[in-house]
């Protein structure tokens, strides 16, 4: 099987969340088990480029369209810890991605238009014969109008397209006029059957194509697949998703198991398996404290990695925090504020608890302390209102940290409560709880204090390391549907 990704996001050259930590697994899982996998995203000028090997140009002579304008694009192949990375730079006035940053500029939608059709250009006139296109959230929804209204014609094919859905809240609105730049007649999408966002009608929702044009849905958890089916999960597009209910499946999200492996993980000051966990997270917490000067304790320490978005409860990992403090453990804060309001909020936050030892709190991405604070914190609060997946909870149960979650999309599908799941009792590994209030915080502080302090607390972190969740299993169920669904379409 030969797949092709086209997407905005893969880690760990070009990460903004989860997005890209699901392209990078499901594409070298599926390498892996022998398929052919290629990753074609914008050539970012912000790209981590120390973690590409042999960036060469590989195609030279590639002209797309923005409007009327025919603008000249490069192709480059690239090696990604031995994936297969192809990274298109326009030679465009509009410097699409030279931002510095991979989203937040006002012309998101126009940049992400011009990749989708530039994209399918590429494979068409470099004459690559995909049995599937993998697409990812509204970013590269158009890639799949773009194929059936334009490419099919053109003579390019594939034997079908995947969309996966890494989080509906956003979805691409844009006026008809945005689309007809790539090439299509947008006036013709703007119906309901098409492309018509289905609150503002005169708007077209990029999403709502990808849904409707691609030949299988998949979403990133079980629940999520049943949440987005709701009014309120569904941002919007809860009837369109019921529709297509027959080709619409929730994959829970595996992570990178090679990578995110405290056993051999270069990153940390102190490696550790299952049988040397409480030597080695012991030893990362030294560090960790010594870097930010926090003082010795006999608390737990409780940790939260995290964008800074509402989605993610900011309010509560503030109210988590305090309360941790309060209860004399420690905090560390490893977030990503979003937006001018939360970046003031958590720098002001930062300063008024600058010289409690008992916490810290650090607003940048930085992937080298996200390892060090897997490995030093003994349980990661996780109180999202929405959650498709989450991969931290995954992450903090592989390096020994509990989670302490909100009973919400992918985190019901992965944390089971100690005290409530219906689980086995071997298979229960962390702190669950119903709804996103303090109440609920404090719920599962309450109870993870009371067992850290106990008997069983070492068995309950030997639990959650033994957990599977690895993208193997992810993979298995992705390579069913590309198969599936390139059966039913004879090339
Ligand atoms: P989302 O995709 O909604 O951001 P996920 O839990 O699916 O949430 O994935 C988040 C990923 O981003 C995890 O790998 C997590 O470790 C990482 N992450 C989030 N914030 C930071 C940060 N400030 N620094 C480093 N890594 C971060």
């Amino acid at each position: 099987m030969h797949v092709i990704h086209i997407a905005s996001e893969l880690a760990p050259i070009a990460k903004v969340g989860g997005l890209a930590d699901v392209v990078f697994g499901l594409a070298r899982e599926t390498q892996k088990k022998g398929h052919t996998v290629e990753i074609l995203i914008p050539k970012y000028d912000c790209l981590d480029y120390t973690a590409l090997k042999n960036l060469k140009p590989v195609f030279r002579e590639l002209w797309s369209f923005d409007g009327p304008y025919r603008y000249h694009n490069t192709i480059w192949s690239a090696e990604v810890q031995g994936l297969n990375v192809l990274l298109l730079e326009p030679h465009h006035p509009g410097y699409y991605f030279s931002r510095g940053s991979i989203y937040g500029s006002p012309d998101d939608v126009d940049r992400f238009i011009y990749f989708s059709r530039a994209a399918l250009e590429y494979l068409f006139k470099s004459g690559k014969t995909p049995d599937i296109l993998h697409i990812h959230d509204w970013p590269t929804a158009l890639v799949a109008p773009l194929y059936k209204e334009m490419y099919i014609p053109l003579g390019f094919r594939t034997k079908g397209i995947v969309q996966t859905i890494h989080n509906l809240q956003h979805q691409g609105k844009c006026s008809p006029q945005n689309v007809t730049r790539a090439g299509l007649r947008g006036e013709d999408l703007l119906t309901p059957a098409k492309m018509q966002d289905p609150f503002l009608p005169s708007n077209l929702n990029l999403l709502k194509g990808g849904i409707e044009y691609s030949d299988f849905i998949t979403t990133v958890s079980p629940t999520y697949e049943k949440e987005i089916k709701t009014v309120e999960g569904g941002c919007g597009l809860h009837m369109l998703l019921t529709k297509h209910s027959n080709k619409l499946k929730g994959i829970l999200n595996g992570i990178d198991f090679e990578y995110w492996n405290p056993a051999v993980d270069q990153l940390l000051p102190a490696k550790y398996d299952l049988k040397t966990a409480q030597q080695g997270k012991s030893a990362n917490k030294t560090e960790l404290r010594k870097k930010f000067g926090l003082k010795e304790s006999k608390g737990p320490l409780v940790c939260a990695i995290s964008r800074l978005v509402p989605q993610k409860g900011p309010e509560l990992i503030v109210y988590g925090l305090k309360k941790t403090i309060e209860k004399e453990g420690q905090f560390i804060l490893l977030g990503s504020p979003a937006g001018p309001e939360m970046t003031l909020q958590f720098h002001a936050l930062q300063k008024e608890l600058s010289k409690n030892k008992n916490t810290a709190i650090h607003l940048e991405y930085d992937e080298a302390l996200a390892h060090l604070t897997y490995a030093a914190s003994d349980m990661i609060l996780i109180p999202s209102l929405s959650e498709p997946c989450g991969l931290s909870q995954m992450i903090g149960l592989r390096y020994g940290s509990v989670p302490l979650v909100r009973f919400t999309g992918g985190l019901a599908d992965s944390v089971f409560d100690v005290e409530t799941s219906k689980k086995p009792d071997n298979e229960r590994n962390g702190f669950v709880f119903d709804f996103p209030d303090t109440s609920g915080v404090d719920w599962a502080l309450d109870r993870a204090f009371k067992s850290y302090k106990g008997s069983k607390w070492s068995t309950l972190v030997e639990q959650g390391m033994k957990c599977d969740y690895s993208w193997s299993r992810s993979a298995d169920a992705y390579l069913k549907i590309y198969s599936n669904v390139s059966a039913t379409k004879p090339s």
